[in-house]
């Protein structure tokens, strides 16, 4: 089965770069069902094609029980279309071959990655059913040119109508990784065969495929129910975590946080994440607390970019964990992955043994929503009960908010906050702290700096 990518974005060769694949040679890679051949037909500055060749070797699916299985003759195992087809074993192929520019990585050429760039695709021999038709349905929504020619049964015999394959060319201008996550999805919805077994573990690479687009495609639920083989209780789930998806952008974009519309604009947000991680990295600490972690933002990173055996979040909300579980997908979790995470519900102003016993504490955007009668008992939970060996704690500057244009003269960031710091209000709070209990404490400033106001956010480092 063959698959060419052509582009004409100049220099067209950059296409190796993100492909991760030199144009100079033939690459052949063994796969658990056949062979895969990546060689490049053309490329040269103006046009480069990229030709993924599949020989899926029909014997040894048989013997791997791999192949179609079921009602089939005995002779349908060995003599099927699976070979020639652009099933999902081509999908596959693409998913392993191309597994650098489908995570978005390109180590040569990194600003390649989000290039958007002419693109052609050929593939003479898609199996579909649901004919021409479905091919427009499912390709035109994504904004691609698709041209789709049903090929004869039999060349000999034009009566005999066409066969269950169509020659289907595809152009669209867009980020290559995007064109191939589709393909990786759409290939075998168009196919529809039904010869392995769907896991949960499917719904999972649905979304990891489909997230950014799936979620607003008109034929999404025909999608994810072919996608899922016609599963119903696996399609249920996918719908409604692609649906949950838009939701918590919704509540996110508008909602209570009307903090997070002021300070937009700096990514303050993406910065404070990146200081705490990087600091927690630092530490070396390998059992982490996410102390009113909200949504699990920071759980999410600290997973993804930490060695950390343990990360815990805690929150008094039960509507934010029930979102941070969404976004931590903790329903579909391997056993493994699920044991590296937990989501508590409770509230840091009363003692929590399940909170003891860890490395590092990080409480990013949270003691300003506390009652400032309330800040005694927090401190005594956190640094006297829980008393990690390092404790982060973030909170706005308040001598910044002039700088924010969205903001009236006088008011805070948050309707919920209770109050907002100075750097020598909260300096001195700090200090304060440290000296009660043993630890040591310095001071680092988030975001841009102004020489008067200094840094939108103000981060105290606490060890022991
Ligand atoms: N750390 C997250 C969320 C900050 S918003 C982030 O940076 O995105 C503040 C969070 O603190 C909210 O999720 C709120 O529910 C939580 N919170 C407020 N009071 C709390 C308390 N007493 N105990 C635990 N969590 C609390």
């Amino acid at each position: 089965m063959l698959l060419t990518i052509t582009t004409t974005h100049q220099p067209a060769t950059d296409l190796g770069y993100l492909l991760h694949k030199n144009p100079e040679r033939l690459q052949t890679t063994e796969l658990s069902f056949g062979s895969a051949h990546v060689v490049y037909p053309e490329a040269n500055h103006e046009s480069c094609t990229m030709a993924l060749l599949v020989e899926v070797d029909p014997v040894d699916l048989v013997r791997h029980r791999r192949g179609p299985t079921g009602g089939e003759s005995s002779l349908g195992q060995y003599v099927n279309d699976r070979p020639y087809a652009a099933s999902s074993h081509l999908a596959a192929a693409i998913n392993k071959l191309f597994s650098t520019a489908l995570s978005g990585r390109c180590k040569e050429r990194p600003e390649l990655v989000d290039a958007v760039m002419p693109l052609e695709v050929w593939l003479p021999a898609l199996p579909v059913r649901g004919g021409s038709d479905l091919v427009h349905r499912l390709f035109d929504p994504l904004g691609y040119d698709v041209v789709a020619t049903p090929i004869a049964l039999d060349a000999m015999f034009p009566s005999w109508g066409a066969s269950a394959y169509q020659d289907v060319r595809l152009g669209i201008t867009t980020r290559l990784r995007d064109l191939l996550e589709q393909l990786l999805v759409l290939i075998p919805v168009l196919d529809d065969a039904k010869h392995y077994w769907v896991g949960p573990d499917e719904i999972e690479r649905l979304l990891r495929r489909g997230g950014d687009w799936l979620g607003a495609h008109p034929e999404r639920e025909f999608i994810a129910t072919r996608y899922l083989r016609h599963d119903r209780d696996l399609t249920s789930q996918a719908l409604e975590r692609l649906l949950e998806v838009e939701d918590i952008e919704q509540i996110e974009g508008t909602n209570d946080n009307a903090e997070e519309a002021v300070e937009r604009d700096l990514s303050l947000n993406e910065m404070r994440i990146a200081e705490v991680v990087g600091t927690i990295k630092a530490s070396g600490a390998r059992r982490v607390l996410d102390l009113g972690c909200g949504s699990a933002k920071l759980m999410q990173v600290l997973l993804a970019e930490t060695s950390a055996d343990k990360v815990v979040g805690l929150d008094v909300s039960h509507r934010s964990l029930a979102a941070g579980a969404r976004r931590l997908h903790m329903d579909t979790m391997t056993p493994r992955q699920r044991e590296r995470v937990d989501l508590l519900h409770g509230s840091l102003t009363y003692r929590d043994r399940r909170i003891e016993g860890f490395d590092a504490a990080a409480v990013v955007e949270v003691i300003e929503h506390l009652d400032p009668a309330r800040l005694d008992s927090f401190e005594r939970v956190v640094f006297a009960y829980a008393a990690p060996r390092m404790v982060i704690v973030t909170t706005p500057n308040v001598e910044y908010n002039g700088l924010f244009a969205g903001l009236e003269p006088g008011t805070m960031r948050h309707h919920d906050h209770r109050f907002e710091w100075t750097r020598a209000q909260f300096e001195s709070w700090a200090r304060a702290v440290a000296t009660r209990h043993g630890y040591e404490v310095n001071f680092v400033g988030i975001g841009p700096l102004d020489p008067e106001a200094g840094a939108p956010t103000q981060m105290a480092v606490f060890r022991r």
